[in-house]
């Protein structure tokens, strides 16, 4: 028996996506047992529901989910399924990392940085309304606990402990927000000398956006409330090589959900064009959850050799306007065979390349924050 895997395939490029990560996961020679629940659009059409009780149970149970992108339907009365799940699963926790894989679709082949957001409260808890009848004024409350604050300060410190990272940067907005902002501050605060080890900061979200994409290399990992991390988190799969890289993880203090940061991409649906490799490295990231290392690093290595080597790559990493280097583009599911064909001829003896480094900008002290 293998793992047992829930596997949400979603809808928009999200099946297309989800084959290639299959592809991959299992040419590692990991045994997976999935569990398909079906989610998005093709849920609504069976059961009239966008997020079925079915989904929900089949994550309780399994405790670990692989989910691809899905669609909210704007208008209709669904809120997001995204939304929802991980409010009904109380997963906490979205992690983000931002790697630059081979140098490539970035000016910033350095970055190396996880972003910690935490995913069920802030400005995002749901509590708005309008103030007037006219609506001329509305109102959304940003709720801030301390309960959730403490527990993602700490989840962010374990995990730079668990990976080996050295610092641990706070954002919060805690100057013109006293209340909310000053909460999370002392949460960090209270939290970082339990982790003596790991140096702490802080910065206020408007200087870490400049900071991030003046310096990204100075980052390790960021922890941060629920609107800021989602803006952060964009930006910094922005600084990484773009939404078609960038892999996603939700965690609970049992569950833990596996989705790449890209949405559905409605106009790529069914086109086998979509960038598989934001899913995949979401498997990569869901064997490192199973201690299956040494199979999450040959799908790195394998990832990375694709990108280096640029003969199979889907359009964004491979049309001109979106690559310095254009080459022919693949599609999604020739990207995936060969990713997976990499996958065990791949040689983890050897350090990667060092990627290409651009020379340092005169850094103006006035203009820092
Ligand atoms: P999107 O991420 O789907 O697309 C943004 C841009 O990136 C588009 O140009 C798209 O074509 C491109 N893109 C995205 N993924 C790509 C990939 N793998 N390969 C190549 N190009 C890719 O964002 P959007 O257009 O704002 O949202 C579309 C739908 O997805 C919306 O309904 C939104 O609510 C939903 N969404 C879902 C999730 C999720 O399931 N977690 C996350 C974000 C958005």
């Amino acid at each position: 028996m293998g793992y047992r895997v829930t596997l949400i395939p979603g809808d928009g490029i999200g099946p297309e996506v989800i084959a290639a990560a299959r592809l991959v996961a299992e040419a590692t020679g990991v045994s997976f047992d999935w569990d398909i629940a079906d989610a998005g659009e093709a849920a609504i059409r069976a059961t009239g529901t966008p997020l079925p009780e079915a989904v929900l149970d089949s994550v309780r149970k399994n405790r670990i989910a692989l989910k691809g992108p899905i669609t909210t339907p704007i208008g209709g009365g669904f809120r997001s399924v995204n939304v929802a799940l991980r409010q009904q699963l109380d997963l906490y926790a979205s992690v983000r990392p931002s790697r630059s894989i081979a140098g490539e679709g970035t000016r910033f082949p350095e970055t190396d940085l996880v972003v910690v957001r935490e995913a069920t409260e802030g400005l995002y808890s749901g509590v708005e309304h309008w103030v007037d009848h006219d609506h001329t004024a509305a109102e959304t409350v940003n709720i801030i606990t301390r309960k959730a604050s403490d527990r993602i300060c700490r989840f962010a410190f374990e995990l730079a402990r668990r990976d080996h990272r050295k610092k641990v940067t706070a954002v919060h907005k805690a100057n013109i927000m006293k209340t909310t902002g000053a909460l999370f501050q002392t949460a960090f605060r209270e939290m970082a000398p339990r982790y003596p080890e790991l140096q702490a900061d802080e910065r206020l979200i408007d200087n870490m956006c400049m900071q991030l994409v003046k310096r990204p290399e100075e980052y390790d990992v960021i922890v941060t409330t629920n609107l800021f991390g989602d803006i952060l988190s964009d930006l910094c799969a922005g600084l990484a090589g773009g939404l078609g890289v960038a892999p996603g993880a939700l965690y609970g203090d049992t569950l833990a959900v596996f989705e790449p940061v890209h949405g559905s991409a409605p106009k790529y649906a069914g086109q086998d064009r979509a960038d598989p490799v934001a899913e995949i490295l979401c498997v990569e990231l869901l064997l490192r959850h199973l201690g299956e290392n040494e199979a999450a690093d040959r799908i790195f290595r394998a990832v990375w050799e694709t990108i280096a080597e640029k003969k199979v790559v889907t359009y964004d990493l491979a049309l001109p306007g979106y690559t310095s280097r254009p080459v022919p583009a693949s599609s999604c599911s020739a990207m995936a065979r060969e990713i997976a064909r990499k996958v065990s001829l791949v040689d983890l003896s050897t350090p990667l390349p060092r990627p290409v480094v651009h020379a340092a900008a005169t850094i103006d002290p006035a203009l820092e924050g």
